[in-house]
């Protein structure tokens, strides 16, 4: 289990009494108890929002610091692997929220805005994972917060500005396999997060892996779309199909090399 060390310690009675700390803190401050859980794990300046009204069960304030441990992980691998790299906020809401994007609800998924450089994540997004694709695992969680930092980075490196600037210059059905080479981008650089992740601190167990892949297979266009309406529509596809999503997280888990993904250029992608 990722992580399970330090989860298991925010959870015990010692992790108790730190949450209730940050808590006591945050009522004094008026700050956000997860910004100095993210800074307990880094010592860094990792942030997490909750956006208000937040009604978060047991469950999702578990998720939540679960979820902030992540993220202040991505930071440390990013900050050795970029010069100057920018933080990411990452913002949990429950049932719907509005950014420099526009305004989301839970339907929408987790999401990257490059306008406010923040990632989206409702908790209850967690949950369909396991109840409703089938891709338990924190690991699978995991990957999820880490390809919405790889549209992070690719918003870093202007890579998002280049694709959306072909909006409008081409048909939809086009415009759309350029969306998908963004996407299996975005799960390669997760790719190479965890391969870094793992070179640091060791943390992936047996298993984490597959469950990671067992999320990039849930949550591929094809089996999403096959869910929801029965039957396959490649034309409309914008994630790329499961077997793709698999293949580029495993190259960058596999090679570590931000130089080996250049999916725009990729053939057969
Ligand atoms: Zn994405």
């Amino acid at each position: 289990m990722l992580l399970g060390p330090l989860i298991r310690l925010l959870f015990s009675k010692t992790g108790l009494i730190i949450v209730a700390l940050f808590l006591g803190f945050s009522l004094i401050t008026g700050n956000n108890p997860l910004t100095f859980l993210g800074q307990l794990f880094t010592g860094g300046e990792s942030q997490t929002e909750v956006s208000t009204p937040y009604k978060g069960t047991p469950k999702d304030n578990e998720l939540a610091a679960f979820s902030a441990t992540i993220l202040a992980n991505t930071e440390d691998v990013w900050n050795g692997i970029l010069d100057n790299y920018r933080e990411p906020t990452l913002v949990l809401f429950t049932g719907s929220v509005s950014s420099a994007c526009g305004s989301a609800s839970s339907a929408t998924g987790p999401f990257y805005c490059p306008g406010d450089e923040k990632l989206y994540l409702d908790l209850s997004f967690f949950e369909d994972m396991e109840k409703k694709l089938n891709a338990p695992g924190d690991f699978a969680q995991a990957y999820v917060i880490a390809h919405e930092v790889g549209h992070h980075i690719q918003n870093l490196m202007g890579i998002t500005e280049k694709v959306q600037n072909l909006r409008g210059q081409m048909s939809k059905t086009e415009y759309n396999t350029y969306s998908v080479k963004l996407e299996l981008q975005a799960d390669f650089l997760a790719g190479v997060w965890a391969h870094h992740s793992q070179q640091m601190s060791h943390m992936m167990e047996t298993g984490d892996l597959e469950e990671a892949l067992n999320a990039a297979f849930a949550i591929g266009d094809d089996r999403l779309q096959k869910q929801s309406s029965g039957r396959v529509v490649p034309d409309s596809f914008t994630h790329g199909t499961s077997e793709q999503r698999i293949r580029w997280f495993k190259k960058g888990f596999d090679t570590g090399d931000m130089a080996q993904g250049d999916t725009f250029n990729a053939n057969p992608l």
